[in-house]
């Protein structure tokens, strides 16, 4: 691996000082994808500055604004959290599909959401729960509606020396449901094929849809939203038919490319089938 400094600071002061260092300055939570990526030469590195003995960012808990989550937050943590809590079945759901119990245990959310594979696991979760990133740098703060976080494969909008600080993700209502589910070949330790986050919220009296939110993993450059299925479904009476129609509906919001792990109609197919699927887990977490 070529050689990097390496600093562990104990204060978001301190760290946000040290990545406005000049230079390819990175931040590492858990690093599971980063230190592969060094080694591999898939990114560089002068200074690696370690995120995870920042108090402020290994922080998990609900407040009045929801749930925030804090950068170096360990998936096991957030799993184990939101287990316990309620909520965000999706995001509890996701969390423990991250590679392995020992990858669960070092990876955060906060370096899931920074990596921006258009595969990650926990995105779809967080943009179902419609999450906002807070990110600080030696300049200030910004909170960004994670849907615009994301700039392409592996590329977010954060600059050079801004950070994710934490992530929070709104109250839901009551009667909301969520759901996470992906499609890998293996059972474990693989990249989803494609992977469907879907959040309803239903008046219990009508079964009519007040909200939906659906997101979608590895069909497109970044985690999109599928807008005109949740459009479609927003008013409707939910049944196993206006299901069936918003799962076909939201495969036009895949662009999918074919590789080694699946066709782009391999891919759109699986979009129609996971989406049918988490929407009727919603239905039965509802009932
Ligand atoms: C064997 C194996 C299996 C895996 N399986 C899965 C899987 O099933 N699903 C899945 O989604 N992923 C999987 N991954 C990928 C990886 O584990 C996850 O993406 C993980 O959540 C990354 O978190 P981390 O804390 O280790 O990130 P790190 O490696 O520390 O960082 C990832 C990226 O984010 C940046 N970063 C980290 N923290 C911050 C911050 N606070 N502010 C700004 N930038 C930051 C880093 O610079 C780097 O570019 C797997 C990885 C391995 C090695």
């Amino acid at each position: 691996m070529p050689n990097f400094d390496y600093e562990a600071p104990t204060s978001l002061a301190e760290a946000l000082e040290l990545m406005a260092r000049p230079g390819e300055v990175r931040a590492l939570s858990g690093g599971t994808d980063i230190i592969d990526q060094l080694k591999n030469n898939r990114r560089n590195a002068d200074l690696v500055v370690d995120m995870k003995r920042i108090p402020q960012l290994s922080l998990i808990e609900t407040n009045g604004a929801g749930l925030r989550i804090g950068a170096a937050v360990s998936c096991t943590e957030v799993h184990k959290f939101t287990s316990e809590s309620g909520g965000y079945p999706a995001l509890t759901e996701s969390t423990e599909l991250v590679g392995s119990v020992h990858i669960q245990n070092r990876a955060s959310v906060g370096g899931n959401v920074c990596n921006a594979a258009p595969s990650a696991d926990t995105i779809p979760s967080l943009l179902i729960h419609e999450a906002i990133a807070h990110t600080a740098s030696a300049s200030g703060e910004r909170e960004i509606p994670l849907i615009d976080f994301f700039a392409g494969p592996g590329q977010t909008v954060l600059e050079k020396g801004e950070i994710l600080k934490e992530v929070v993700l709104p109250t839901p209502s009551e009667n909301t449901a969520s759901a996470y589910l992906r499609f890998i070949p293996r059972n474990e330790m693989d990249i989803a094929v494609a992977g469907v986050g879907s959040l309803v919220e239903v008046d219990p009296s009508t079964n009519v849809v007040k909200k939906a939110r659906i997101a979608l993993a590895s069909v497109a450059p970044t985690p999109v939203r599928a807008y005109t299925a949740e459009e479609y479904l927003e008013g409707k009476e939910i049944t196993p038919e206006t299901i069936n129609e918003a799962a076909n509906i939201a495969v036009q919001s895949a662009v999918p490319i074919t590789d080694v792990r699946g066709s782009a109609e391999y891919r759109k197919e699986l979009v129609k089938v996971l989406t049918k699927r988490t929407l009727n887990i919603c239905m039965e977490r509802l009932a």
